[in-house]
């Protein structure tokens, strides 16, 4: 399967469900964390309103959390 990275960009589809950081949020100071669900697509940041967000999900994918 493709790990190659945690990161998502605004547009990309949401391959795991679970809650998300907004990495321009974080290196302004704040905390934006958003919960997707599964082929949803990573909207607009709505803690920065940056049109181009990045986010890191947080903690391990639940498919992958067996333990
Ligand atoms: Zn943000």
């Amino acid at each position: 399967m493709p790990n190659s990275s945690d990161t998502f960009k605004t547009g990309e589809r949401v391959l795991f469900a679970g809650d998300y950081d907004c990495l321009i949020c974080k290196s302004m100071g704040k905390a934006t964390r958003l919960t997707l669900e599964e082929q949803k697509i990573f909207p607009f940041c709505p803690g920065c309103e940056t049109k181009d967000a990045t986010y890191r999900r947080v903690g391990r994918p639940a498919k992958l959390a067996g333990r």
